[in-house]
């Protein structure tokens, strides 16, 4: 595939920066789910050990790790205790809290660092440092009152979405306002929360960009993932994405520009809107390994599981290039009955899929509970493998 980007040279040589956390040292993961999860595989067959914090037992993370500590996030003696077992903590969300990621930065390296953490659990603040630094964004506004969301919603011509500033993901916590007789029930859906007003953005396309950093400052970019979302989450992810090379190369830049203004140690994945007037405006960012990068594992020579290993040790960071064309689709709970995902050994009658399932004993409607990623000799060839994929599970075809 011709998607192979050189991995940049950071400016600091090794010698004199932070030496390397080497295989057989063990690695911290905050967090116990699927993300979690994936990075115990990939540093597992690194040779680390892992250790997983979760705050319940039998966790997805914890299945594979070679160690669990099972606490509440918030108690700190635990936190501790964590924080000595291992040589650097790593996340798998990004809505920690502010004293346990302090406990943990007094005892072992925390990357990416508190502060990307802090910037990021906050709609507001992290839109705010991104224009700060002349990334572009969607129009947003901060609301902190009803008449403030009145004159926020009349400036965005009433065609906005009102989010919580934060703790939301999967479209949780949002209100579409369409008109001003929307807004009385958006702000009672605020329920006193802080919120953030965006304009809505009338896109061709969502994507993404994974992007990875090291200590050392090398910085590498995944291939362009096209995004298809279903009900607020994500259903499937296109790669290549099926935009011009040129827009390409713009995302993967802008993701770069943005590890290196923020600094990162690890893995960010950036959201973005391709408007219809062909401009790219930042939606999210989250400090980690994302869903839309999942394709990485089966389809390039690097996953980004690998690369946050690499990136949280201070190793160098490996290729990411795509080996193959792919279609990943997201495996929810809705297509379970009981506990079994039906048609499973059907499906894996296509030779070019590969399954990942989380080992999440209980299926909900919207639980994540695994993956498929579709390869294909050509991209058609993925897309034909998907679209049998998703007839069989009885999901809707893509377009
Ligand atoms: P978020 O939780 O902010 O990533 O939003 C979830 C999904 O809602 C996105 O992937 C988009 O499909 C949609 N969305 C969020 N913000 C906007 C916006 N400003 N304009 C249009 N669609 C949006």
């Amino acid at each position: 595939m011709s998607s192979a980007q050189p991995i940049l040279p950071g400016t600091t040589p090794i010698a004199a920066g932070v030496a390397p956390i080497l295989p057989g040292a063990t690695l911290g993961v905050f967090g116990g789910g699927q993300l979690g999860r994936m990075f115990a595989i990939a540093a597992r067959r690194m040779g680390y050990r892992v250790r997983v914090y979760t705050d319940h037992a039998d966790s997805p993370a914890g299945h594979i790790a070679d160690a669990e500590t099972v606490a509440p996030f918030d108690d700190l003696d635990a936190v501790a205790r964590f924080g000595r077992e291992i040589a650097v903590a790593t996340f798998e969300f990004e809505n920690v809290a502010a004293a346990p990621l302090r406990t943990l930065a007094e005892l072992v390296p925390v990357r990416p660092s508190p502060l990307i953490l802090y910037l990021t659990q906050e709609r507001l603040r992290e839109k705010g440092i991104l224009a700060a630094k002349g990334f572009p964004t969607t129009s947003f506004l901060a609301i902190r009152s009803r008449d403030v969301l009145e004159q926020a919603a009349a400036q965005f011509g009433h065609d906005a979405i009102l989010k919580t500033a934060a703790f939301g993901y999967d479209g949780k916590g949002q209100a579409r306002i369409r008109g001003a007789a929307d807004v009385a029930a958006a702000w009672d859906a605020l329920g006193g929360a802080l919120g953030i007003l965006e304009r809505r953005v009338d896109f061709q396309c969502e994507l993404s960009v994974i992007v990875a950093r090291s200590p050392r400052g090398d910085c590498a970019t995944f291939p362009v993932a096209e995004n298809h979302h279903a009900r607020h989450i994500l259903d499937a992810s296109i790669v290549p994405a099926r935009l011009d090379e040129r827009v390409q190369c713009e995302a993967r830049e802008l993701a770069l520009g943005i590890a290196e203004a923020l600094e990162l140690e690890g893995v960010l994945a950036v959201e973005l809107f391709l408007t219809r007037d062909g401009k790219l405006l930042v939606n999210e960012l989250a400090p980690r390994p994302h869903n839309s990068g999942h394709y990485s594992f089966d389809a390039c020579v690097t996953s980004q599981f690998e690369q946050q290993v690499r990136a949280v040790c201070g190793l160098p960071l490996g290729s990411t290039e795509l080996l193959r064309p792919c279609v990943m689709i997201n495996l929810l709970g809705d297509l379970w009955r009981g506990h079994e995902l039906p048609g499973v050994a059907e499906l894996l009658g296509d030779p070019l899929l590969k399954l990942h399932l989380y080992g999440k004993r209980e299926a909900r409607p919207g639980r994540k509970m695994g993956h498929l990623v579709c390869l294909g000799t050509d991209p058609a060839d993925a897309w034909a493998r998907a679209a049998a994929a998703r007839k069989r599970l009885g999901l809707p075809q893509l377009h």
